[in-house]
């Protein structure tokens, strides 16, 4: 039987993977079926057909065409046609944000969040759609004036992973639109489900509002489709969200096709909680940041430093509240749950297999350290101290729970261990001392893509630019000026006078 969160957005128990555009979605049987299941009791929740080379095939020669179409459409009705998106959006969120839920294992108000953050992201877009500025430079040359403009790019290639099932792909296609771009989306071969709801309910509201097929999507059932949309000509920009190994490689071979890519990859975020600290709002921090969404988020919380002459406490305090949370783990569709089942089974041998590392490099399990003998892919909330932050299992992103809890004795320690690990992404400090606090954000501080005071490293706002360093990628997405990712820049000079004045003063007589 359908589940009746599929019901609410019109899926089936079999499901096509494909949007060819023109309202099409492909028949394709013969490409492989993806499976997702559902991470809390491990059933199927419904069989996707894959696509194949022929159905990708269409869509890039499709969206090519859909290409010359939009970039021609001036950028504030492009603008109209992502507000009719977020509108229905907001008009599915509850569905969608279910959906979400229950193919990703996170809680319900999370799965809801995400929604929310397509129509932050969709009414952000909206208003750049009217803002896509350059800038006027002077000219060395009299008689002469330059400017900049900003074009589209073309098509944008959006490859994403599970653990944020939809609100990635927004944050990339709705500035994307505006900016006057095709996408084209692949996400995780966990979430397809979550993927063809958003893409129909986004296409449905673009054909009521007589706008062309600007969003296609398809699913891989291995590696191979994915592979020759990363190293395909005519993706314009690749953004990538995943693990930094596979973000690697698409890195690699987009840039040697001379492609642009932008890459979301790995975190390995820290929180600093030195000795001035309110501890009523780090305690929270810290759990939130390191068990929500039962540790998959790329900016987790997984290393905690603690001033020595807090330690004892803080720690003593952290045990406790994770065994609350031990006891509100379940369904995460429940309310009264504060944290859901890990993704899938590999997800939970990780996590066994970081701690079994983490023991054999003398670490000692605080709270939690197992997984919980139950259906579905639950595990216990964990922390684990006595190690050092240079040890492998430390270094290393653990897509689970997991939190190393550390001791330091002065604030430059403390920061340079949180700096010395091989990501970058995001970053926090707790502290009521201002020079700590500036010092942190300083050229001397974190060296992450985020960096905050007394707010966890977890959850960041639509509204500034997303991303982080070193093997986290380099990449920028969402607000701030992250569209120009997604638009080519050309400078542009013009001669009013009636002399041809060479640049440097250089002659050239003849
Ligand atoms: P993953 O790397 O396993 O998969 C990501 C995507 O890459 C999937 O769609 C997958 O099918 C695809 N893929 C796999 N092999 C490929 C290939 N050879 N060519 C092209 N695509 C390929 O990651 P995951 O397990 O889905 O997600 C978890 C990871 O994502 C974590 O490391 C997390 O930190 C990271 N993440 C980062 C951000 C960010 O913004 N920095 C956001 C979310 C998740």
């Amino acid at each position: 039987m359908t589940h009746p969160v599929l019901t609410a957005l019109g899926l089936s128990g079999t499901e096509s993977g494909t949007y060819l555009g023109n309202g099409e979605w492909a028949t394709t049987a013969d490409a492989g079926i993806l499976e997702p299941i559902n991470p809390t009791d491990g059933e199927v929740l419904a069989r996707v057909q894959a696509s194949s080379q022929a159905d990708y095939e269409k869509i890039v020669e499709r969206a090519q065409a859909a290409f010359k179409v939009w970039r021609n459409t001036p950028a504030p009705r492009r603008g109209e046609a992502v507000r009719l998106c977020a509108d229905a959006l907001r008009e599915h969120k509850d569905a969608l944000g279910s959906l979400v839920a229950l193919e990703m294992g996170k809680s319900k108000p999370e799965g809801d969040g995400e929604v929310q953050e397509m129509i932050d992201i969709g009414e952000f877009a909206v208003g750049l759609s009217r803002q896509l500025y350059g800038l006027t430079m002077h000219s060395e040359r009299p008689g002469h004036r330059m400017y900049e403009q900003w074009h589209p790019l073309g098509i944008v290639g959006i490859i994403s992973a599970f653990n944020f099932p939809v609100a990635v792909w927004a944050w990339n296609a709705l500035v994307a639109a505006a900016c006057g771009d095709i996408c084209i989306w692949k996400p995780s071969p966990k979430t397809p489900l979550s993927a063809i709801a958003s893409v129909r309910i986004c296409n449905e509201a673009l054909k009521k509002g007589g706008f062309p097929d600007i969003f296609f999507l398809f699913n891989d059932a291995g590696t191979d489709l994915a592979q020759t949309f990363v190293d395909d000509k005519r993706i314009a920009l690749v953004s990538f969200t995943g693990s930094t190994k596979v973000g690697r490689h698409v890195g690699e071979r987009v840039a040697k096709r001379m492609g642009r890519s932008l890459l979301e990859l790995g975190g390995n975020n820290a929180m600093i909680v030195d000795a001035t600290a309110d501890l009523k709002l780090a305690i929270p921090a810290i759990v939130f940041g390191a068990v929500g969404t039962a540790g998959q988020r790329c900016t987790t919380t997984r290393r905690a430093f603690i001033h020595e002459s807090i330690y004892d406490d803080v720690l003593a305090k952290l045990v406790t509240a994770y065994k609350q949370v031990e006891g509100k783990t379940g369904d995460p569709m429940d309310p009264a749950n504060l944290m859901g089942p890990l993704n899938s089974k590999d997800g939970v041998q990780a996590y066994l297999t970081a701690i079994e590392k983490a023991k054999a490099a003398g670490g000692k399990v605080e709270t939690g350290g197992a997984a919980v003998d139950r259906k579905g892919n639950f595990v216990l909330p964990t922390i684990i101290t006595g190690l050092a932050n240079d040890s492998e299992v430390v270094q290393t992103e653990t897509f689970a729970p997991i939190l190393y809890v550390m001791k330091f004795s002065d604030l430059d320690e403390a920061i340079d261990m949180q700096n010395d690990v091989p990501q970058g992404l995001s970053s926090a400090i707790f502290t009521q001392n201002l020079k700590a606090a500036e010092q942190f954000l300083s050229v001397r501080g974190s060296d992450c893509g985020i960096a905050n005071v007394n707010i966890g490293t977890s959850g960041a706002e639509i509204g500034g630019a997303f991303g982080g360093e070193k093997e986290t990628g380099g990449g920028r997405e969402s607000g701030s000026d992250a569209w120009r990712a997604y638009m080519r820049r050309q400078t542009n000079t013009i001669n009013y006078s009636d002399e041809l004045p060479l640049a440097q003063g250089i002659k050239f007589d003849l």
